[in-house]
């Protein structure tokens, strides 16, 4: 049995911004232990007063396109601009990799070791859901924490870009120049999230290509219908060693906060990640339960392989399931 803090030192130790409890608090909400869900669920309604009150920055791009070089840099900046800056990420594939974001202890050293920083590697989750789920609410304790710039970032190839979207205000995708594929394997559909590109890399022999890139993706991004939030997806360039562009990065982040807050479109995207949070609570607590039941386990085991094996309807077979859950 782990030995866990009372609901009261937890959260009294969050709100006071204590960088020890809250890495236990967040290791609290993280646990699939049974015996911590109820603990663990009052503290976030507790501290859910207190948070929400950070800008948070979704930053993705393909593994080497320079994402934990920019974190470090861009923390540092904000630092400086006197912002407390934390660090979360969402791969759910870090798991079988041992850590291919942010798990690296030796990344983002500099920023690790301010101690107006924090920086929290991936949970470990066996599915996508899990592990957004939990870096929400590691999002929301270190808004309680005092901690006014969220960097979650993730990787640039799949499903996890969605996730992140859901839970930021700001997109940004890191991209590079002259990589001769345009598009680099980043599909479409991630730059039509992304609030803002940056090329990134623009230093030395880079700075020409960057440039040719800049227009090229500007282009690129006119052709895409305006996002409701009437925002048009900006494109700058930077570099995360020479430290171009990074003041820009963080002007165009005020620029979008300030255009949101008086739009209202603010507070009503936040609404709605809010919802769509509560709906996939649901879902993922009934599936628990759901294959949990001895019933449907039996079931499943007996005409899986029929549905496997095409014999037998995937539907059919879903309404019998969900039809003896709820006998
Ligand atoms: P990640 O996999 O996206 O997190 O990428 P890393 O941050 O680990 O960076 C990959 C490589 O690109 C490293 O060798 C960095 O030193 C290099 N790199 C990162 N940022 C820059 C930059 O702004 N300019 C240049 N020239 N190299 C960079």
């Amino acid at each position: 049995m782990i030995k866990r803090k009372s609901l009261e030192e937890y959260k009294q130790g969050v709100i006071q911004g204590n960088r020890v409890i809250l890495s236990q608090a967040i290791t609290l909400v993280e646990s699939n232990l049974d015996s911590d869900s109820e603990l663990a669920g009052q503290l976030v309604q507790e501290i859910l007063p207190h948070s929400g009150k950070s800008i948070r920055i979704g930053i993705t791009g393909v593994p080497g396109v320079g994402k934990s070089t920019f974190i470090e840099a861009f923390g540092k900046l904000l630092l400086s601009k006197g912002k407390k800056v934390a660090v979360l990420a969402v791969d759910p594939s870090s798991q079988k990799t041992r850590g291919s974001i942010l798990g690296d202890k030796t990344r983002m050293e500099k920023l690790a070791l301010d101690k107006r920083a924090f920086i929290r590697p991936s949970p470990s989750g066996s599915t996508l859901g899990g592990v957004s789920a939990k870096t929400r609410e590691a999002m929301l304790l270190c808004e309680a924490a005092g901690f006014d710039v969220i960097l979650v970032e993730t990787v640039g190839v799949g499903q996890s870009e969605v996730a992140v979207k859901g839970m930021v205000d700001f997109f940004l995708l890191l991209m590079l120049a002259g990589a001769g594929d345009e598009l680099q394997g980043i599909k479409k559909g991630i730059m039509e999230m992304a609030d803002a590109l940056l090329i990134h890399k623009a230093d030395g022999e880079n700075v020409a290509a960057a440039k040719r890139a800049k227009s090229t993706y500007s282009n690129a991004l006119h052709l895409f219908p305006l996002a409701e939030n009437s925002w048009s997806p900006q494109v700058i360039t930077g570099s995360s060693i020479s430290g171009e562009g990074l003041e820009e990065a963080w002007s165009m982040v005020l620029k979008f906060q300030d255009q949101m807050l008086r739009s209202g479109w603010f507070e009503r995207t936040r609404a709605s990640q809010r919802l769509t949070w509560l709906h996939e609570s649901v879902q993922a607590i009934l599936g628990k339960q759901f294959y949990a039941q001895p019933k449907v386990k039996k079931l499943l085991e007996s005409d899986e392989e029929e549905v496997k094996n095409g014999i037998k309807n995937p539907m059919t077979l879903a309404r019998e399931l969900t039809k003896i859950f709820l006998s």
